[in-house]
């Protein structure tokens, strides 16, 4: 497809990657005050459940059937995708374009990790990149590391996240029927994908014990899927090197890329975040980096491009990601 258009400032026109530079440099000079949200009576109580759950699941690990513990590996790892490859750069981002088969498979993955609906998250994302590290950001990194990462979760939303969040662009959400039924129906469809299936198929098809399944198949999954994906809107707006762009907190978080499968070159998704690829580097179509971690959720979009169920892949042209980081970027990357 033809190169996105860069405005006289660096805010980069895409609906589904919208960056407010003006209103980002203006609080950038406010100091962060007291979040005045309220404790989520709700979400807290949901959390230390899941969390007592996970930390059994941990002790009986040792316990299960070594087929249960490749199924384990293998639903987080779908859960993982599910995240980044789905709700992120799918919905949120439109970075490609997907068949009707990888939609729902991708949105099946998702509720794996039993998070909000996939739409509610796109929607909250894109008011994150258009208002990153402010108050508008659900998870503004400026309130630290532990906010970035989980502590706002346990709170309810920052005033100037509902404010602002209504000037977002969500008409391509609403106009998916696909992601709509699965809005409707999202408590249905996560109670099948997070309790039913993680328990059933031990237990029915090698003979788990089913506590077992429960703690470290269903409990523990959820919550370590949940923290991998955490940690983008945490390490990754921390510790790393800004090549892209010195104007976000987003950066290039080794750390967070392996534990999500390519979703830590958060530098590079800040500043191209309609990109499929998210980064330069390691998949089957991007050029090998040594010093780089593989890119799996790219090689996976990839390969569904390979088997005709995705298409329209997305990606800034090589000079413009070049001219990007000679004038905005940190000098850390060199290449050629
Ligand atoms: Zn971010
Ligand atoms: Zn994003």
């Amino acid at each position: 497809m033809a190169p996105l258009p860069l405005t006289s400032t660096r805010t980069l026109i895409t609906k589904e990657g919208e960056f407010d530079l003006d209103f980002v440099k203006e609080a950038a000079q406010d100091e962060v005050k007291p979040h005045p949200g309220k404790y989520h009576t709700i979400g807290i109580l949901y959390h230390t459940y899941y969390h007592i759950l996970a930390c059994v699941g941990f002790y009986h690990l040792f316990y299960l059937k070594w087929q249960s513990l490749l199924w384990v590996i293998f639903y987080h790892y779908c859960g993982i995708i599910g995240i980044g490859t789905g709700v992120h750069r799918l919905y949120s981002h439109r970075a490609f374009k997907a068949t009707v088969p990888l939609r729902i498979l991708l949105l099946f993955m998702y509720a794996i990790a039993n998070g909000i609906s996939a739409f509610s998250w796109s929607r909250d994302h894109r008011v994150h990149h258009k208002y990153s590290d402010t108050d508008a950001d659900p998870h503004n990194a400026k309130r630290g590391l532990f906010y970035s990462h989980f502590g706002w979760l346990l709170l309810h939303k920052h005033p100037e996240v509902i404010n602002k969040g209504k000037n977002i662009n969500l008409d391509d959400l609403y106009n998916d029927p696909i992601l709509m039924f699965h809005h409707r129906h999202y408590t249905l469809i996560r109670f099948i994908t997070c309790i039913v299936i993680p328990i059933f198929v031990p237990t029915y098809f090698w003979g788990e014990y089913w506590l077992y399944a429960w703690t470290a198949g269903h409990g523990l999954v959820q919550v370590f899927t949940s923290h991998c994906s955490y940690t983008v809107n945490s390490l990754s707006h921390q510790f790393g090197m800004k090549p892209y762009d010195t104007s976000y907190l987003a950066s290039e978080c080794r750390l967070s890329n392996g534990l999500t499968l390519g979703e830590g070159h958060h530098n590079y998704h800040h500043a191209f975040p309609y990109d499929y690829s998210h980064g330069e580097f390691n998949s089957f179509l991007l050029p090998f980096n040594l010093f780089r971690l593989p890119n799996g959720s790219t090689t996976f979009i990839e390969t569904c491009a390979l088997l005709g169920l995705a298409y329209d892949l997305r990606r800034p042209p090589k000079e413009m990601v070049l001219r990007r980081m000679n004038r905005t970027g940190d000098g850390s990357l060199k290449v050629e």
